[in-house]
């Protein structure tokens, strides 16, 4: 893209929907009633034949004869919570509710005869979820250990079991297909978790905190089943909002002495970068995104990943002793002291051996379609390999984006959140096109409207280097995630990923008045993007211009225009405050005096006042054209002081 400002980027249908994740951030994850994209829910009662009687069925708004595809089926065992139905309104599946004492044996029998009796609603049988807590939980937990491929998967809280059951109900478990999700209290045991992963390390249980029938619960259940989505509609932009794209010039850079080539063949042209350093890596527990409490692994991205084809020999980008890390991994160092981390490969170099640039092959892309390379300096940093003079040649002319900009003005500090990304120099190939990678580089200005001047300039994240530790909820904020994002033991494939970065501005020592806030994100090459929104602090009060002020002249009594008396007590620089404004208020004549010197007046105070006139009259002239501002003036006769000094 060229210089112009303001070119809308190229827009595909995925950008669209990538923006419109992007742009959720303003409301948060919980979308106002009324908001959500789809229609809302509607309930359904229904006559089921057998011991379970009449249930409730929910189903999403669009949903009717017609237009009825196969649906996942979630049931909910116990009353169905009221946040349970409206979080059917946002997935496309449909809610049964039943009795908490329905049976394992009742349970199995049940979409049958939901399908018996609503021949219009048509499930999807192999995505069939049971949802319950206490007395259901063990019903639920013995129909996936005794029956596979009843239940695609199943949600528990609150579950009691003795030892002995637990023990036969976690060894049937460790070899069930079904994806578990345990829910426990704070202080529960976590037992059955751990017994059954002891019987089977890989068997698909994940363990949450929470219960059920709780509406954050519910919810971070059904996201981890993959039934609702990551985001929710975007917010309309706010109109006061100033956006400016600009196209930098390129990285124009030219081979330096500490630059090195590609790693895939031509190793003199630039290849695709799905995966940025500095990318957000999130894997999350049984949770919300937008409240990581509940565990996970999250890390910044230490390299770059190439797009490649599977079997393409990978190449060292400096020559160097190859040390092989088990299969997949091979790290090469320079007598220099630089090394470089070549992932996801199927190595094929010997241990130890020595390796030329650009012509040994260390190795074969595997069908993860991509090599991961990391550039570690003399400090044990890694180096983002994409900034100018490291992997060469590299060139980006497409600018980052800054899609919201979320202001919260707070006694004295604003809180300023970001969405921004940007997308590959070149287009990743595959599953990976039009997903977004980060910015190298996010700040925030605050700029004084009235002199344009900046007063404070303040990162959000910047990825140069990394330094260790590595302080991911300090950089990026609540509810970023990675592309192709992982909750629980769902896999959201295709899902972009959303980068939201927050930090906060002190504004206490700011004088009061109107502030430009300005988001700027920015590539390796200088390509940016930046988005303004001004905002009214009240900060300290403006400082008054030093002006000279008057004195009461020596041995006269006079009338004058009384402007204000402050108590000794406030202190002197009060009212030299009081009396400089008066004089930039145009107020003729101004001055301060001290009562206790005056035979006349009352002690213990500072008087601001204006003139010195010979009569009541005239002083009261004088005081008229206060009127508007001073409306408190008023003219008072001063008596000769008792001496000139001090005062
Ligand atoms: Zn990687």
């Amino acid at each position: 893209m060229g210089s112009p400002t303001l070119t809308p980027l190229p827009m595909r249908g995925r950008r669209t929907v990538l923006a419109a994740l992007l742009a959720v951030l303003v409301f948060g994850l919980h979308a106002a009633p009324g908001t959500a994209a789809s229609a809302p829910g509607r309930v359904v009662p229904v006559r089921l034949p057998g011991a379970i009687g009449t249930a409730e069925v929910a189903l999403p708004g669009w949903y009717r004869q017609g237009n009825n595809p196969p649906l996942p089926l979630v049931v909910w065992l116990g009353s169905v919570p009221v946040p349970a139905q409206r979080l059917a309104a946002r997935g496309d599946f449909v809610l049964l509710g039943v009795r908490a004492d329905t049976g394992a044996a009742q349970l199995a029998v049940l979409p049958g005869r939901l399908a018996r009796a609503l021949p219009w609603l048509r499930i999807a049988r192999h995505r069939v979820y049971a949802v319950g807590s206490g007395e259901a939980a063990e019903a639920i937990l013995r129909l996936a250990a005794g029956s596979p491929g009843a239940l695609a998967g199943a949600a528990v809280s609150d579950l009691s079991v003795n030892r002995s059951s637990r023990l036969h109900l976690s060894l049937s478990l460790a070899s069930n297909r079904a994806s578990l999700q345990l829910w426990r209290a704070r202080e529960g045991s976590g037992a059955l978790f751990r017994a059954t992963r002891r019987f089977n390390p890989r068997a698909p249980v994940a363990e949450g905190i929470g219960t059920l029938s709780d509406e954050r619960t519910a919810e971070a259940a059904l996201l981890a089943f993959g039934l609702l989505p990551l985001g929710d509609p975007p917010p309309t932009p706010a109109p006061s909002e100033l956006t400016a794209v600009s196209g930098g010039a390129g990285c124009a850079s030219r081979p330096t002495a500490r630059s090195y080539p590609w790693p895939l063949a031509p190793v003199d042209r630039p290849h695709p970068v799905r995966g940025n350093f500095g990318d957000p890596r999130t894997v999350f527990g049984l949770t919300l995104p937008a409240d990581p409490t509940g565990g996970g692994r999250f890390s910044f991205h230490s390299g770059v990943d190439i797009s490649a084809r599977e079997g393409e020999p990978v190449y060292p980008v400096a020559s160097g002793i190859a040390e092989r890390q088990g299969p997949n991994r091979v790290i090469v160092r320079e007598p220099a002291g630089r090394s470089f981390l070549y992932d996801h490969l199927r190595a094929t170099v010997r241990d130890g051996a020595r390796v030329t640039a650009s012509s040994t092959v260390i190795g074969r892309v595997t069908r993860v379609e991509h090599v991961h390379l990391s550039e570690y300096g003399v400090d044990g940093r890694a180096h983002n390999p994409l900034e100018p003079g490291h992997l060469t040649p590299y060139r980006d002319a497409t600018p980052p984006r800054v899609t919201a900009l979320r202001i919260r003005a707070r006694k004295g500090r604003i809180v300023v959140t970001v969405a921004a990304h940007d997308l590959p120099a070149l287009p990743a190939p595959g599953l990976w096109a039009g997903l977004p990678v980060t910015p190298a580089r996010v700040g925030v200005t605050l700029t004084r409207m009235e002199d344009g001047k900046i007063v404070l300039e303040q990162p959000l994240a910047d990825f140069e280097s990394l330094a260790l530790p590595e302080s991911f909820w300090a950089t990026y904020a609540r509810g970023t995630y990675q592309n192709f994002p992982v909750v629980g033991l769902h896999y959201f494939a295709g899902t972009p990923g959303r980068y939201l970065f927050r930090t906060t501005l002190q504004t206490r020592p700011l004088i009061s008045g109107s502030y430009a806030v300005t988001v700027t994100a920015r590539d390796v090459c200088g390509n940016l993007d930046s988005r303004s929104r001004t905002v009214d602090l009240v900060g300290r009060p403006r400082p008054v211009p030093a002006r000279k002020l008057g004195r009461w002249p020596a041995s006269i009594t006079a009338y004058t225009v009384v402007l204000a008396s402050l108590p000794v007590s406030l202190g002197r620089r009060e009212a030299v405050n009081l009396a400089r404004r008066a004089v930039v208020a145009g107020v003729p004549r101004v001055g301060v005096l001290r009562t206790s010197r005056f035979p006349n007046l009352t002690r213990g105070f500072f008087v601001v006042f204006s003139g010195v006139h010979p009569t009541a009259e005239s002083a009261a002239a004088a005081a008229r054209p206060l009127g508007p501002r001073y409306a408190s003036a008023y003219v008072r006769l001063v008596a000769a002081p008792r001496s000139q000094n001090g005062g």
